[in-house]
């Protein structure tokens, strides 16, 4: 179940290398060196694992959903049974802490399997009855061939999230992690076998976004999109998908506000946005990044918020007592740094952080950089409006309700928003009118499978959880019929 050294891919049941025979690099990012090799994919190897997942999708939709139950849940199963190898091959892969992997990434992988496999089960379409005339009912059928495509920050997480609700729902599927983390998905591919899943049923297609991605969108047998990712390659993947009409789910970028008012239960708001700030090194698309406060606390908040950042631990992914570990890759802490420097030439004042780690031994060349706090930026710069995705926020001071909103609404993005306040009306009346796909009141990231999740504006389109996910995977088809 293990990592290996030279990926490969996992195209009708086996796993093979690239037509090309072509290997990608694959660095671990707290070292900064080279320590795998994933397979160089292309057009070539998509074309194949459409067409084993076109041959499988005929028995595999046909299929009683008890089956499908049963090896989805043998495939979460594996995962929980494998958490430690699971956990160790995605923080080498990421660069993220071993214990964030082992609490957060890979029980949601399994939890995902898991919520799939007994959400088909449970799932009821709709009837409409018009008495002694007719009775309605929908069918909701599988897609077909699908494609599921997904970023690096929550490798597996964010993949099993995509496949698990396709595969539940009877469609095949060809799917792409991102090339700079592909080896927890290598392993599902190897859990997948274990497992006993039908040979073609899922593929897996490692490479490159623009090659083996791209390839994925074109092909005219996949019939559906799920990807997340960044908002410009989504709107590229649009502009390739609505021609040919494929269904596309899009979860791209955010530029979260949090807005804390100074009835919040100030400890608990402190705790919660240190975490919303900073886990995963602000490289969640949850994560908060631009934090608007009161003014009454402003002063308190800045100087509590910048004590706390200043205390968190950064390096060694494996020490339990490291709370950030490095960025995902070069290019990545490279567009950090630039946003920080931006943030200076746009007059605002780094009040921590943005600056290097040194590091010794093993760890020298990694891709670690201390979390910065920000203040003095008026909303309009482009820190206050791009995604940085990093261990970045700015903060600013509000003084009335409405200027906190037009602050929280003022960008291009809409994926989610936090609000502090121990008056529930106020809150109640903030989240109504943000313009953000979820609102967390008095709390961040907590996550219920069963809800809509994704974004508004620029931050995507269609939602996907719970039955969101199973309506978008299916089509659902009228059956009208007479009474006689
Ligand atoms: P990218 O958009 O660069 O890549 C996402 C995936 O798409 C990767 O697998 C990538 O492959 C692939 N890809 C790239 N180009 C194409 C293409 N032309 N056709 C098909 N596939 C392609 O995003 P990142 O990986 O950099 O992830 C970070 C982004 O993801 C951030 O913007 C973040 O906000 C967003 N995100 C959104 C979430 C949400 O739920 N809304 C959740 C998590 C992240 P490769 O990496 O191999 O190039």
């Amino acid at each position: 179940m293990g990592p290996d050294k030279y990926l490969k891919n996992y195209i009708d049941g086996a796993l093979v290398p690239a037509v090309s025979g072509d290997y990608l690099d694959n660095v671990n990012p707290a070292t900064g060196k080279v320590y795998s090799y994933l397979p160089d994919s292309d057009n070539r190897d998509v074309e194949r694992a459409v067409e084993a997942a076109e041959r499988a999708f005929p028995e595999w939709s046909g299929s009683d959903v008890r089956k499908r139950f049963r090896i989805l849940t043998r495939i979460a199963d594996i995962i929980e049974q494998n958490l430690d190898v699971f956990a160790r091959a995605e923080s080498v892969d990421s660069g993220k802490p071993y214990s964030m992997a082992r609490s957060v990434d890979i029980p949601r992988s399994q939890a995902n399997f898991r919520f799939f496999a007994t959400a088909i089960i449970h799932y009821a379409s709709e009837s409409h009855h018009v008495a002694g005339e007719t009775i309605n009912f929908t069918l909701r059928q599988p897609l077909g061939v699908v494609g599921c495509i997904s970023p690096w920050n929550l490798p597996l997480y964010l993949f099993s999230w995509k496949i698990a609700p396709a595969l539940a729902a009877g469609n095949c599927v060809v799917a792409k992690p991102s090339e700079l983390t592909p080896m927890t998905a290598y392993m599902l591919s190897k859990a997948c076998i274990e497992a006993g899943l039908p040979k073609g049923v899922l593929n897996i297609v490692h490479g490159l976004g623009g090659k083996a991605g791209q390839a994925i969108v074109d092909s005219p047998k996949v019939k559906a999109i799920s990807f997340t990712g960044g908002t410009n390659t989504g709107k590229k993947i649009a502009a390739t998908a609505a021609p040919a009409f494929k269904k596309l789910s899009l979860e791209l970028g955010g530029k979260n506000p949090n807005i804390i008012f100074a009835d919040c239960n100030f400890d608990q708001m402190m705790v919660e946005t240190l975490r919303s700030s900073f886990s995963n090194n602000g490289q969640i698309c949850l994560c908060g990044s631009r934090i608007y406060i009161e003014r009454p606390i402003y002063e308190k908040f800045r100087d509590e918020f910048v004590k706390r950042t200043q205390f968190l631990k950064i390096g060694d992914p494996f020490a339990s007592v490291t709370d950030l570990g490095a960025l995902v890759s070069k290019a990545h802490l490279d567009k950090v740094r630039s946003y920080i420097s931006l943030a200076e030439v746009e007059g605002g004042t780094v009040l921590c952080g943005g600056t290097e780690v040194e590091m010794q031994g093993e760890y020298e060349q990694g891709f670690f950089i201390r979390p910065a706090v920000i203040e003095g930026l008026p909303i309009s710069c482009r820190t206050n409006q791009e995604e940085i995705f990093g261990p970045v926020v700015t903060i600013a001071p509000f003084d009335t309700e409405e200027e906190a909103i037009a602050m929280a609404n003022g960008t291009q993005y809409g994926l989610a928003a936090t609000v502090w306040t121990r008056e529930i009306s106020k809150a109640n009346r903030v989240a109504e009118k943000l313009q953000s796909g979820i609102v967390w009141i008095n709390c961040w990231m907590e996550r219920d499978l069963r809800t809509p999740f994704g974004g508004m504006k620029s931050s995507g389109m269609g939602r996907e959880g719970g039955l969101e996910a199973l309506r978008f995977f299916t089509e659902p088809k009228n059956v009208c019929i007479k009474y006689g």
